[in-house]
């Protein structure tokens, strides 16, 4: 018996350390990437309910691995914040979509994701305010998209942050609203712009008398408060209908379009289409 708990216990060592060296290989995979620019971009639009027309676009990282193919963000978003190379890309992002977004002709804004560790960190307003500088962006044409995760360390500080983006004319998002600790007294701590009703609660709302009552409550709070509710993940007609029925002002998902290289909506950002 004594052998057999050691063997389990070698076993799941074993695979632990597989697990392990995996995130390793990945990571340095993914530093060299970053090294040799092969990450891109990827756009999606915004579209308002009433007049169907783009409202904005979200900008969403993208990387093609030269063995593996596509990697998903949210497989290696969470290695770079381990590994401290979020700050690279993050700046990458930052930059690139501002440099884009600079180029349209109708001024539509741009929101961009940002990570906790990349706001945590001591000079993300300084890069901010350089890369605006330099891409000549509007700050009122950039919006900055952050998960309630980045409230839970030093609140005051991440606040004061916030704070100083904003005085810089920049918005700011409140991303996958509902999913975090706390959703409600994170609304009060903060001056948000925008709420997006993360997309887990849209998904089966014309068929979940719980998410359709949470949908209804998000919309509720987002009208008292006078925030602009975007709902993510639309992919049915028919979430869009009910969306359309509770006065929800934005959508965002498959139905209207996947994220795509930004030349695909250049009829869109050169203002000769509207969608
Ligand atoms: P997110 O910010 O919540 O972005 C929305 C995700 O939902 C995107 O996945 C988008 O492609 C996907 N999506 C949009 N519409 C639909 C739909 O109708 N149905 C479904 N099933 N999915 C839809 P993506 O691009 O794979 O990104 C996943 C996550 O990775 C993002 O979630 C975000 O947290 C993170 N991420 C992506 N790009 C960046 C980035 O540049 N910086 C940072 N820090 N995080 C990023
Ligand atoms: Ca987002
Ligand atoms: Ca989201
Ligand atoms: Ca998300």
């Amino acid at each position: 018996a004594k052998q057999d708990g050691r063997g389990v216990y070698r076993f799941f060592e074993a695979q632990m350390g597989a697990a392990v060296r995996e995130k390793r290989l990945l990571e340095n995979d993914l530093r060299a990437a970053i090294a040799r620019n092969e990450l891109t971009l990827v756009f999606q639009p915004q579209v308002g309910v009433a007049s169907g027309e783009v409202t904005g676009f979200e900008a969403l990282v993208r990387w093609t691995h030269p063995v593996r193919g596509e990697v998903s963000p949210s497989v290696f978003i969470p290695i770079a914040e381990e590994s401290g190379l979020i700050l690279a890309i993050g700046d990458w992002v930052m930059r690139e979509a501002c440099t884009e977004a600079a180029t349209w002709t109708n001024r539509l804004p741009v929101a961009v994701n940002v990570s906790p560790v990349q706001l945590h960190a001591a000079d993300f307003l300084a890069n901010l305010e350089a890369i605006l500088a330099q891409t000549g962006l509007a700050p009122g044409q950039l919006e900055i998209e952050i998960t309630e995760t980045a409230l839970i360390r030093d609140l005051a500080r991440t606040i004061a942050t916030l704070d100083r983006v904003k005085a810089l004319g920049v918005r700011v998002a409140m991303d996958d609203f509902g999913t975090g600790y706390s959703s409600l007294a994170n609304l009060r701590a903060f001056a948000f712009d925008k709420i997006k009703v993360d997309q887990s609660f849209i998904r089966s709302v014309d068929h979940s008398d719980q998410s359709a009552a949470i949908v209804r409550a998000v919309l509720g709070l987002g009208s008292g408060l006078k925030l602009p509710v975007v709902a993510e993940g639309v992919e049915r007609l028919e979430e869009l209908e009910f969306l359309r029925a509770e006065a929800c002002a934005e959508v965002q998902g498959y139905f209207f379009s996947r994220p795509a290289p930004i030349a695909d909506f250049a009829a869109i950002t050169s203002g000769r289409d509207r969608f």
